[in-house]
């Protein structure tokens, strides 16, 4: 396929990498970063995308998103796809979704997770909104740069998804690092409480499979001195979005409006720019109620 891939950062260059090896034409586009070995360089988004079969954004948020969409609309070809897998709130991706389709393209969001790892090894999970044509027409890229690929309804659902799971997982990375620290104060072995909880019926991927508690569950980046990972500044992203939804529909989230508020306190007052979202347990760690 004849390919345009626009955003070549730490997730993107990986991407259009693979999809480069696996025999695509690929042309990219990034105000920065340069592109990766094999994809072809163009010198404005709108040149990436004339012409190509499917456009593939990777950006920041959605105010980049809507600027990039109304550059690279109008230069697409009639039928091309664009899909969207950036992280970006629900309401910019719909609107960019009809306004492609508006255009005569088909349009689909599929955010993803899986973090740069599963970008590089081709490992991510797409969690796509968008038509059934979209959605056919991505199915071979995502085989490539992914493992799985879950369609989850129309426009702006993959957004959806990719924040309520988030949501879940800022706010059980909480109560799983001040467990521990509770656990410390009350002198239980942290191997002890992993060895029972994660087991037992408060165990969770934030216990089982990512562990806060260095030298404890399989390895992590507590055991990597907490760097990341998944950095907390994007775990704050996704749960500001999460947030930003949740007003939008008039959702009752109040864990998720707690978990929003203790990470912006720990990247924006406290030392946790920079460092994977497990920290909060040496956080809590330093801690006491007061
Ligand atoms: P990044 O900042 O490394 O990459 C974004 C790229 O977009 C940058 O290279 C930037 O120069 C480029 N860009 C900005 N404005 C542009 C424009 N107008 N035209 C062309 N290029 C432009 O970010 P990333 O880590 O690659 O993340 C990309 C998206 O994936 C984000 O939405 C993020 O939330 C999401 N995501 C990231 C991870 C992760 O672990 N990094 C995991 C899952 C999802």
């Amino acid at each position: 396929m004849k390919i345009g891939f626009i955003g070549l950062g730490n997730m993107g260059a990986p991407m259009a990498a693979n999809l480069v090896a696996a025999g695509h034409e690929v042309t990219g586009f990034d105000v920065v970063a340069p592109c990766p070995n094999g994809v072809v360089a163009a010198d404005s988004g709108a040149a990436a995308a004339a012409g190509q079969e499917v456009v593939i954004t990777m950006l920041p948020n959605g105010d980049i998103l809507r600027h990039v969409a109304a550059e690279i609309i109008p230069a697409m070809q009639a039928g091309a796809l664009f899909l969207d897998c950036s992280t970006v709130d629900v309401d910019s991706a719909r609107d960019v979704a009809s306004d492609a389709i508006a255009a005569g393209l088909l349009a689909a969001d599929a955010p993803v997770s899986g973090g740069i790892g599963g970008a590089t090894a081709g490992t991510l999970t797409f969690m796509a909104g968008g038509s059934d044509e979209a959605f056919a027409k991505a199915a071979p890229l995502f085989e490539i740069m992914g493992q799985k690929a879950v369609h989850c309804g129309p426009s702006g659902n993959g957004q959806a998804a990719k924040i309520c799971n988030n949501m879940i997982l800022g706010a059980t990375m909480i109560v799983t690092c001040e467990a521990f620290a509770l656990a410390d104060k009350l002198g239980l072995e942290r191997q002890k409480m992993f060895d029972v909880v994660s087991t037992s019926s408060g165990y969770s991927w934030t216990m089982n499979a990512y562990c806060p508690a260095p030298g404890v569950g399989p390895q992590s980046p507590a055991d990597n001195d907490y760097k990341p990972g998944f950095a907390s500044e994007l775990m704050l992203k996704d749960l500001r979005l999460s947030q930003q939804a949740a007003l939008s529909v008039d959702a009752d989230t109040p864990l998720g409006a707690a978990a929003t508020s203790l990470y912006k306190t720990f990247v924006e007052d406290e030392d946790g720019k920079g460092t994977d979202f497990s920290a909060m347990l040496p956080r809590f760690e330093k801690r006491s109620r007061s």
